[in-house]
């Protein structure tokens, strides 16, 4: 449905540091139907509808990148399904899978609206999706979210596996909330054939607990697991910070996101686009680019890609988040569902 703007080849993007990059990741929206009290505030305020890229918006941007050497597409948010008509972005990107152009498009969600799309996502070609879900206690679940069902979600990854889609599941490990679980979810995601990974929290956005109360470090779940369980390292990559360990027990794959106590930045092959047009270098620094001005200046993509160049070429080497006692302010203000996970 939408047409590629006639523009000349583009250069691959190489950082300052020789990192390629290759794998996008854009918030198509800020909304969310749950307000998780490690992402935002209860009381967010959402851009103007106004603000935001249009679908048709989103979809050159996109093939922009994929002009520029994505190889990796992951849409996400806020809760990239709860967009109006988002499938249509979906089938319109899903062109550069037919094409070869991309390896990969997939999907970030807290799975209430997955029910709804899973059969969809596979048709056109989306073999592999996030589905971020802390427990699997239904009272906890309501909890954290503030105001998600974990039924809704639970249905919305059975329709997924039916559909044939991978899943693989996101934790945030939390402090004195999950800490008990983890063991229980680890089981229950290898038991249905799912992988699963466990987030370190990030200091990212204003919100009213303390991150100290909430930071549970992953180098003491994984001692926790080798208590019980035989760990193996594995070699297995998704182009994310992931790094798996296999379970020998239960044959299945744990992934640790370790930002704070084990920064993978110098591997880093990704940058991110909000629902508006601003590129972020890096998720845990401030700076950033806006593409909707070139996006909009010309029906050539040729101002955009000489913006993303330039951004490229300043992407920073890495993040420093910090979590401590003296330490009141966030690392970054935006918080997560902003820049997108
Ligand atoms: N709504 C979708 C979802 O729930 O997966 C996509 C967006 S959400 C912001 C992406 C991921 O970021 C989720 O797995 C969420 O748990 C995680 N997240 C949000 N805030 C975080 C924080 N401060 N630290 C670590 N992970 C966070």
């Amino acid at each position: 449905m939408f047409d590629d703007v006639f523009t000349t080849k583009p250069a691959l993007m190489i950082d300052p540091f020789g990192r390629s990059i290759d794998y996008l990741r854009v918030s198509v929206t800020d909304r969310c139907d749950f307000r998780c009290v490690y992402c935002m505030a209860e009381n967010m305020a959402f851009l103007p509808k106004k603000d935001l890229l249009s679908l048709e918006e989103l979809d050159r941007l996109c093939s922009a990148f994929v002009d520029k050497g994505v190889r990796k597409l992951r849409l996400t948010g806020g809760e990239p399904l709860v967009r109006k008509d988002v499938m249509t972005l979906f089938r319109s990107l899903s062109r550069h899978l037919s094409s070869g152009a991309l390896e990969e498009l997939t999907v970030t969600t807290n799975g209430s609206q997955l029910a709804r799309y899973a059969a969809d996502l596979a048709a056109l070609g989306v073999k592999r999706i996030n589905v971020s879900m802390d427990t699997l206690d239904a009272a906890k679940f309501r909890a954290i979210t503030r105001w998600g069902d974990l039924a809704d979600v639970l249905r919305g990854i059975d329709a997924a596996l039916a559909a044939g889609i991978h899943v693989k599941i996101n934790a945030v490990a939390l402090k004195g909330v999950n800490e008990g679980e983890i063991e229980d979810l680890i089981a229950w995601a290898h038991g249905k054939g799912m992988d699963i990974s466990f987030i370190e929290v990030m200091p990212l956005g204003d919100i009213e607990p303390s991150r100290l109360d909430q930071y549970l470090p992953l180098s003491v779940v994984r001692a926790r697991l080798m208590d019980r369980w035989t760990l193996t390292e594995s070699d297995h990559r998704t182009g994310g910070p992931a790094r798996y360990v296999t379970v020998k027990e239960t044959g299945g794959l744990v992934g640790f996101i370790t930002p704070m106590t084990h920064n993978f930045c110098e591997s880093c092959n990704r940058v991110r686009v909000t629902c508006t047009g601003t590129l972020y270098m890096c998720l845990g620094q401030e700076d950033a680019a806006d593409l909707r001005a070139p996006l909009r200046a010309s029906e050539s993509n040729d101002p955009l890609f000489a913006a993303i160049d330039r951004a490229i070429a300043r992407k920073p080497k890495g993040h420093d988040f910090i979590i401590d006692r003296r330490t009141r302010r966030p690392s970054v203000g935006r918080h997560m569902s902003m820049t997108g996970g």
